[in-house]
């Protein structure tokens, strides 16, 4: 063994530990063993671009002028069609030449973001459970996350109170993200407007995160934390285009909002890439500048998969509220069922595993995929989550799984 080549960064030494290799393995298994797999497991949207998208990206590609290096700050009519986008959905103004930054996907963005204002060891505050790259992002930059638990009987809004003052005078970032991934909860005003007095109070720089901002039901219409008074003083908001357009595999997202905050991102970036493909970042400009049918259309298309599996949950006892947006549930583990008593026969005994335990079991018993709510995060321990993103019927087909085994 070269062992001069196993010596990783402390950085990478210190990142979160991958929780979901054991769900891997089984996953895999079964698929080699030919099972019909229900995967309820993957954020990953199932429905196609829309037409016109894809139609765009055909022609652009042709044009050898896209061919080249794109420019570090993105073209001026994508930066040009994300500020009327932000003027329709959210009355939001923003000046597409220093407060936009397009992005090879928001993942990038968010991820880069903390090695343009972290020192060595600076304290950033991220919800628990989130969004992996929340925290990767920030050790890789060198800090240290301090963990705001998102807790079921407050909403799963983090409680800033809560916050110890030494905490509070050391902390340089805080991430917000809702609709938030993975426990389907919103925010309405009053938090955002808590979130930018506690930003100004104690020099805490506000990244929030709208991935799923269209992805909402029943008439809510989530906002977008811009629209306070005061947050494009302390804060960027990232968005992208992967979940409202089914672009996941695409690339292409944003950064918006306070202009220094933008600029030292491109600052980072310069570094690091060199744009988005052209043709891409035109496709994209056809997406937000598109017809808004297709958004209403795909909600509808999520809204029956969720009624189907919260009202097939319910029905087996295991009880769910409907998520006002996003396109998971988040459920708890359910307590007295023959599941958690098998579950206690395969050696679940601390709380954990108990999560990792549990979805292992529905893959094992049910044939159906889950992500346990410890692979976001200690504070998800005790639950699992859901994705809509397979058809009706194969919720249906989950459910009558789930009745036989639980
Ligand atoms: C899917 C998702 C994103 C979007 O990622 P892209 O890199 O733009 O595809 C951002 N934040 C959260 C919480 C997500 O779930």
């Amino acid at each position: 063994m070269v062992n001069w080549l196993n010596k990783e960064s402390k950085k990478l030494q210190r990142l979160p530990p991958y929780l979901f290799l054991e769900i891997d393995k089984a996953k895999r298994k079964a698929r080699q063993e030919g099972r019909d797999i229900i995967d309820l497991g993957v954020g990953d949207p199932d429905q196609p671009t829309p037409a016109h998208i894809i139609e765009k990206l055909y022609q652009a590609a042709r044009d050898p002028s896209t061919h080249r290096y794109a420019l570090d700050q993105g073209l001026l009519g994508l930066r040009k069609a994300i500020a009327q986008w932000y003027v329709q959905r959210f009355n939001v103004q923003l000046d597409p030449e220093t407060e936009i930054l397009p992005l090879i996907g928001s993942k990038e963005g968010i991820a880069h973001f903390p090695l343009a204002f972290l020192n060595d060891g600076d304290y950033s505050l991220v919800p628990d459970p989130c969004y992996p790259p929340y925290k990767g992002g920030i050790i890789l930059a060198g800090g240290k996350p301090y963990l705001m638990p998102l807790k079921e009987e407050n909403a799963f809004l983090p409680d800033l109170k809560k916050i110890p003052l030494n905490i509070r005078r050391k902390a340089k970032l805080m991430y917000i993200n809702y609709p938030n991934n993975p426990t389907a909860s919103i925010a309405e005003e009053y938090f955002y407007k808590d979130v930018v007095s506690f930003a100004n109070k104690n020099k805490i720089i506000v990244i929030s995160d709208l991935a799923y901002s269209e992805i909402a039901y029943d008439g809510y219409r989530p906002s977008s934390f811009l629209e306070v008074e005061g947050a494009k003083d302390v804060g960027i908001e990232f968005h992208s285009l992967s979940k409202t357009y089914n672009m996941t595999g695409w690339r292409i997202g944003w950064a918006c909002g306070n202009a220094k905050l933008v600029s030292a991102l491109a600052k980072v970036k310069s570094n690091i890439d060199s744009g988005i493909f052209s043709a891409i970042q035109l496709a994209g400009i056809a997406a937000l500048e598109g017809p808004e049918q297709q958004i209403k259309d795909m909600c509808q298309l999520y809204q029956e998969r969720r009624d189907t599996l919260i009202r097939g949950l319910n029905s087996l006892g295991w009880y769910a509220s409907a998520p006002k947006a996003t396109f998971y549930v988040w459920l708890n583990i359910p307590k007295k069922t023959n599941a958690s008593t098998s579950l206690r026969r395969h050696g679940a005994r601390s709380r954990t595993t108990s999560s990792i335990k549990f979805s292992t079991l529905l893959l094992e018993k049910a044939n159906i995929v889950v992500t346990p709510g410890v692979g976001f995060g200690k504070y998800g321990e005790g639950y699992i989550r859901m994705a809509l993103t397979v058809s009706v019927e194969r919720i249906r087909e989950a459910v009558e799984r789930l009745k036989r085994i639980l």
